[in-house]
């Protein structure tokens, strides 16, 4: 017999599928959530709620966004034709943290991974091809993670846009070798951003 009644069991057995949460964890916020007022648990649950209902992809770039395009891409002040491709939406908030670009994005969803079976169909490629297809495009940013997935997807997009004759850069790797862009403080983000080369 479970030492918690039935519903507390429940909601510390869902806490604890959440990414670096543990049992101990899991008890602790659980416990939390059973002292705070109504209101607040159950804004807790509507936010939670409204992430899977409301939240889609942007259909232009790929970034999780609420409204279709989003708003990088429908914005009349932002450089339509220049686009930094990342492999995560979450890694937009990393370039944006430095305040120096001006363009719009474009969100892979991935790395290519051969070992794990992630190849170009994988990743949201096509889409990306066919905004430059479109010739609307000057200049590709290649922003995927200075690891060694991050680096076979910059070089294999490199060599499919080459071919469309726009300029592509690669981010400098002032962003320490083995990390996650998503945790770059802004003067190593900005760093990076100026310091990319021709591929
Ligand atoms: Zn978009």
């Amino acid at each position: 017999m479970s030492k918690f009644a039935e519903p507390m069991t429940r909601l510390i057995d869902e806490l604890k599928k959440l990414p670096g949460i543990g049992s101990k964890s899991a008890q602790r916020l659980a416990f939390h959530i059973l002292r705070v007022s109504g209101d607040d648990a159950e804004a807790l649950a509507a936010s939670i709620r409204d992430v899977k209902d409301k939240l889609r992809l942007c259909s232009v770039c790929n970034n999780i966004t609420d409204v279709d395009p989003c708003v990088y891409c429908s914005s009349a002040t932002r450089n339509q034709k220049l686009v930094c491709v990342v492999e995560e939406a979450t890694n937009i908030a990393a370039v944006e943290k430095t305040r120096h670009f001006n363009g719009v994005y474009h969100v892979l969803h991935g790395s290519l991974s051969p070992l794990h079976g992630v190849g170009p169909e994988q990743l949201r490629i096509a889409n990306l091809l066919r905004r430059v297809e479109r010739g609307d495009i000057e200049e590709v940013i290649l922003a995927t993670n200075p690891t060694v997935e991050g680096e076979a997807t910059a070089t294999y997009l490199a060599q499919q846009l080459k071919r469309q004759g726009l300029r592509v850069t690669r981010i400098a790797m002032g962003v320490p070798v083995g990390s996650d862009i998503e945790y770059t403080d802004e003067v190593t983000m900005l760093k990076a951003m100026e310091g990319r080369r021709e591929m």
